[in-house]
């Protein structure tokens, strides 16, 4: 018996649908697909020049992220559309300066396999495979996607660094986690984003994680000189404090990719406290310690 109601991708598509018809023009589009086959959608909000990304959910059990960017793309409009301000920011003035890209559920045959278990439909031998990739009934804690590799080490970041270190996990094939996949780009969600980073040339992204309430930034010394700078500003502005990766986590993520390849300030926020998969009755919470990031981020670049 599960103790809340997870966030999944039928409730991201229907929250998208209800917008639609409450916003008209909404600019929603997808950036490719999943394994499975769904959809990996991208919200558009405001018109400037300055490109910004947000993306939620690259680890199966941290859809609460995608509910959270939601939660956060609905209170915008609203404000939008009412010509009132959001957490004293004036949202009109934001939508002349940015273009904000809102990646909701970079992962949602991961979110289904944490949030639901294993598809009925599947096919005999896929079952049996992430079975034995899991090494159990229960998905609750997989993280990956459906092949097995986990999309925050699948990009080209050090990223032989990362496939190196597995071992050191004893991780020697594809799980529900830290599998870093046979090469950088290797899966179709992490290719679609990196592609569309790179199309739009993003000039700021943050990537929403679950939890710790800390704050990455930078990459091995190599971000640009307002990365620090900015991330600071994030502290004072909300609850979350400035944290450095090591081991594993500091190679092949999007963030690390984003700061090496793009040379800009990218940003990975892990949102909350306590153990994953965290309960939707935390959302609230997280979305007013994070609310100051998500509009405040669309400020500074
Ligand atoms: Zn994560």
């Amino acid at each position: 018996m599960k103790k809340q109601i997870p966030y999944t991708y039928d409730a991201l598509k229907n929250e998208i649908n209800e917008f639609r018809q409450k916003f008209p023009g909404l600019k929603v589009s997808s950036i490719g697909r999943s394994v499975w086959g769904k959809e990996l959608f991208c919200i558009q909000l405001g018109s400037g020049k300055t490109k910004i990304l947000y993306n939620g959910a690259h680890h199966g059990m941290e859809w609460i992220t995608s509910a959270l960017l939601m939660q956060f793309v609905g209170a915008y409009l609203d404000a939008e559309q009412s010509g009132k301000s959001l957490s004293g920011f004036n949202v009109a003035a934001l939508s002349k300066r940015a273009t904000l890209f809102v990646v909701p559920m970079l992962n949602p045959d991961g979110v289904r396999l944490s949030a639901l278990g294993l598809p009925a439909n599947l096919d005999f031998a896929t079952k049996q495979r992430l079975l034995r990739q899991n090494g159990s009934a229960d998905f609750e804690k997989w993280q990956a996607n459906a092949n097995g590799v986990d999309l925050n080490h699948n990009y080209d970041a050090m990223w032989q660094r990362s496939k190196e270190m597995e071992t050191e996990y004893g991780i020697y094939s594809p799980g529900p986690t830290r599998f870093s996949g046979p090469h950088a780009e290797s899966e179709p969600e992490s290719r679609a984003l990196a592609d569309f980073t790179r199309d739009n040339k993003i000039d700021l992204a943050i990537a929403f994680h679950s939890q710790g309430k800390v704050i990455y930034h930078g990459f091995l010394g190599k971000e640009p000189g307002n990365s620090l700078k900015i991330a600071k500003a994030f502290t004072r502005i909300s609850p979350y404090q400035l944290d450095n990766t090591d081991g594993i986590a500091s190679y092949g993520g999007y963030k690390d990719w984003f700061v090496d390849k793009m040379d800009r300030p990218g940003y990975t926020v892990e949102v909350g406290v306590g153990q994953n998969p965290l309960p939707f009755s935390d959302l609230p919470k997280i979305y007013a310690e994070t609310l100051p990031i998500l509009l405040g981020a669309m400020t500074v670049a």
